[in-house]
């Protein structure tokens, strides 16, 4: 588990190694919460480690002789967080995109990030696996910087429990990353630990403010999760993440669209950062292979890439958009009740699928829009990124896609049973795990 890697005389004195993928640990499982700390899923981004090095220095302090739970940081990318170019973000692959199940199915030595992924989920699990045997409960805080600007963010796949975690955050709320972003390392966590995961990101990679933001985060992580009693404390986390974030924290937006780079000389143009409000197929974000890049949908830019080096597939930026605080309520109240659930199951065009996902007709899923399935708490697993049409002609595609799916009746697949999953005549959408 170690990092063989040990500081060389030509390594940079002014960049930290990290020999070990456990930074610290304070606390005792047996007590309370394990809330466990990642920094360094990227290499560029230390902020985080040096924020979870901040907090467990003042755990271990006479102050907090009795806390009630456990911290746990880790290191995430220890290849990249070592390598001798400080800039760089991963060696193979991005690991914050490769935790997908089919990757682990791979073989550690396939590329440097599959070995980060098995030494650190390896970690995760045994963490998790002291926190069972204690009967408590163990919660993941990914943290994250950006390239560009920008203030404190928090992202998370909306489930109910983790809402009671992240919502707490006074930074704005990013719900649906994980349906635009495939293989997450906190998607990962819930998928196969069944924890609660949430992400926040700091600011900007070299900002000493950053790590400022990152131990707030730390600290009302812990106070959320019932470790420590903030009241107590001697410096107001809440308010300062709340000045960060301008008294923005309030704010909920649903991640939409997700722009892959095709070309590394992808570039964001000038006056677009974070925030910027988009049109579509009106507002210029990027230049990439000489052509610019529009957005498909109007909303607001997230998270613009501005990183030193970009590689094909990477993200070049998102567009997100603003849900209401009677939307977040509205739908807290539709999953908890089983006969909704029931009913969109006999809907026409829904069709259920072994694995207790659901095929919805395509032509009827691109009306719907994702804002519906997500506020009934279903996520996207497959969608073709099709519109369903704007104002009239919405209703008049909804009408026909409902007659015809009602006028169909069953569809049989290969085995006989429902349609074939790998027919992609339909999306496929699941409730979220959390809230199963
Ligand atoms: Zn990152």
């Amino acid at each position: 588990m170690p990092m063989t890697e040990v500081q060389t005389e030509q390594s940079s004195p002014a960049v930290q190694r990290y020999p070990e993928r456990e930074i610290g640990r304070a606390g005792d499982a047996s007590m309370g919460t394990t809330l466990v700390v990642l920094g360094g899923v990227h290499g560029n981004e230390r902020a985080g480690l040096i924020a979870g090095q901040r907090v467990l220095d003042q755990l271990h302090s006479d102050r907090y002789a009795h806390i009630s739970g456990r911290l746990i940081v880790l290191a995430g990318n220890l290849a990249a967080l070592n390598h001798e170019d400080p800039e760089t973000r991963y060696i193979d692959h991005d690991l914050n995109r490769l935790c997908k199940r089919e990757h682990f199915s791979e073989p550690a030595s396939t590329s440097a990030e599959h070995e980060q992924m098995f030494e650190l989920f390896g970690s995760l699990e045994s963490i998790h696996a002291s926190c069972k045997q204690a009967g408590q409960q163990m919660i993941v805080l990914d943290l994250h910087t950006t390239s560009a600007p920008s203030k404190p963010v928090v992202a998370f796949e909306d489930s109910l429990p983790a809402r009671v975690h992240a919502m707490r955050m006074p930074c704005p709320k990013y719900l649906g990353i994980e349906e635009e972003t495939n293989g997450l390392v906190i998607d990962a966590v819930t998928a196969r630990l069944g924890c609660i995961s949430y992400l926040v990101e700091g600011g900007q990679h070299d900002d000493p403010a950053s790590i400022d933001v990152h131990e707030a985060a730390i600290w009302i992580a812990l106070d959320t999760a019932g470790v420590v009693e903030l009241s107590r404390h001697p410096k107001d986390h809440f308010a300062y993440m709340r000045s960060k974030s301008q008294d923005r924290g309030h704010v909920v937006y649903d991640v939409r669209h997700r722009e892959p780079i095709t070309s590394e000389d992808f570039r964001i143009c000038a006056g677009v950062e974070a925030g910027t409000p988009v049109h579509a197929r009106k507002t210029k974000i990027a230049m990439q292979a000489g052509k610019p890049v529009y957005s498909p949908i109007h909303g607001r830019i997230f998270l613009p890439n501005m990183q030193t080096h970009k590689r094909i597939n990477d993200d070049g930026f998102f567009i997100v958009r603003r849900v209401s605080s009677g939307w977040v309520n509205l739908s807290a109240w539709l999953r908890s009740v089983g006969w909704v659930h029931k009913l969109i199951g006999i809907m026409p065009g829904v069709y259920h699928s072994e694995d207790s996902s659901l095929l919805v007709d395509a032509d009827l899923a691109c009306v719907l829009r994702r804002q519906v399935f997500h506020l009934f708490g279903y996520r996207l697993e497959r969608h073709d990124g099709r519109e369903g049409g704007t104002g009239i002609m919405r209703v008049v595609n909804g009408t026909k896609a409902f007659f015809k799916a009602l006028f169909r009746g069953p569809i049989r697949g290969k085995d006989g049973k429902g349609p074939d999953p790998e027919d992609h005549r339909f999306w496929i959408v699941r409730r979220r795990k959390l809230d199963r």
